[in-house]
């Protein structure tokens, strides 16, 4: 059973001499298990270590947090992708800052904080303070359906409500903190999607799916998504040796981000039509393509975007007008070197890094 004493020993000595050293697993300092809360939503764990670590040498506390220019916390979340988690964390600082508090041991008053929802509340509440708070990410979703061998969508509500009643129901009172971590740790580790390594499982005895031989029938998945495919051109125009850039709008898919101009293809458009219609809508500015660079591609939500750059010149310019601000709430030219201090989406970001490896100008 898995209720039972032995597992709980069980699990937490597995923790105690497996468990990764993981750089917010050192002190347990609330803010810190936030930032790895909000980082470790859609992203690894290997890849959040680094970026961590870089957030904690500019950002050690709420308040570095909090008086950061939105554009800075921007930048240094660059490349973890989902930009509202670093918006909500700066908000949320703002408000704790204003207030003079920290973050509060109290669900309720986390749930108030922008970015925080029931599940990272409960995480905070557990890891943080060690509150009894079950937790349930995928990596427990994955084990409790094997635990349990349930045989219901792993999606469905049915099974999320059944694993969150068994989370609750198995929890230690006192050693959550560590229990809740180890449960995560052994999806993380043991009980892997395709592989399990049950023979090295600390509650192999307690697993029923184990027991049924159904392991790598759970969980029951729900079919794969269907990704969309659109197709992006963005242009780089150079006066005086800068580039012009602009900032996405606040309402906009990825908000206060930077990038060049340009904007998806219509459906019969080549990438070049594409760009000369998007840069005139978006700017005023009429360009000619002279070049492409490259093509990269990259993902967001649903969508495999692929987006095709080119070098422009304008056509028909003085060479001094400004860029009019149609889908834009800034512009800036700025010199390819200067590129770095600027949050851009991943596409724009993939361009710019093939721009140093080549050496490119557009000059
Ligand atoms: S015995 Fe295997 S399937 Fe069951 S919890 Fe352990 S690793 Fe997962």
């Amino acid at each position: 059973m898995v209720t039972n004493s032995t597992f709980t020993q069980n699990i937490l000595s597995w923790f105690a001499e497996k468990s990764r050293d993981l750089p917010w697993r050192r002190t347990y300092e609330p803010y810190q298990v936030w930032i790895s809360e909000i980082m470790l939503q859609q992203t690894q764990v290997d890849r959040v270590i680094s970026f961590f670590s870089r957030w904690l040498e500019r950002f050690p506390d709420i308040q570095s947090l909090s008086t950061a220019h939105e554009d800075e916390v921007l930048r240094f979340w660059e490349g973890l992708g989902y930009y509202s988690r670093a918006r909500n964390l700066h908000k949320a600082s703002k408000i704790l800052a204003e207030n003079n508090e920290d973050i509060p041991c109290d669900y309720k008053k986390l749930l108030k904080l922008p970015g925080i929802g029931p599940y990272t509340a409960g995480a905070l509440m557990s890891i943080a303070f060690n509150q009894d708070f079950p937790v349930v990410d995928a990596n427990v979703e994955r084990v409790f359906s094997r635990l349990f061998d349930i045989s219901t969508p792993i999606k469905s509500k049915r099974s999320k409500d059944f694993i969150w009643q068994k989370a609750a129901e198995i929890l230690p009172s006192g050693k959550s903190r560590f229990f809740n971590q180890a449960l995560m740790e052994l999806g993380a580790l043991v009980c892997l999607p395709k592989i399990p390594l049950c023979s090295q499982c600390p509650v192999q005895e307690h697993c029923y799916a184990l027991k049924h031989h159904t392991v790598h029938e759970r969980p029951v998945l729900p079919s794969p998504k269907k990704y969309i495919l659109i197709e992006m051109a963005t242009g780089i125009v150079m006066r005086k040796g800068k580039y012009l850039i602009q900032k996405r709008l606040e309402d906009d898919v990825w908000a206060n981000l930077w990038e060049f101009p340009g904007g998806r293809l219509k459906k019969g458009e080549t990438a070049e039509q594409a760009l000369i219609r998007e840069f005139k809508e978006e700017t005023e500015f009429e360009i000619r393509p002279t070049k492409k660079i490259t093509t990269v591609s990259h993902s967001y939500m649903q969508y495999r975007v692929k987006l095709h750059g080119f070098f422009c010149e304008e056509i028909h310019g003085d060479g001094e007008r400004e860029a009019a601000l149609n889908a834009a709430q800034e512009n800036r030219w700025v010199a390819p070197a200067q590129l770095h201090e600027f949050a851009f989406p991943s596409g724009h970001r993939k361009l710019i890094n093939h721009l140093l490896k080549t050496k490119e100008t557009g000059q």
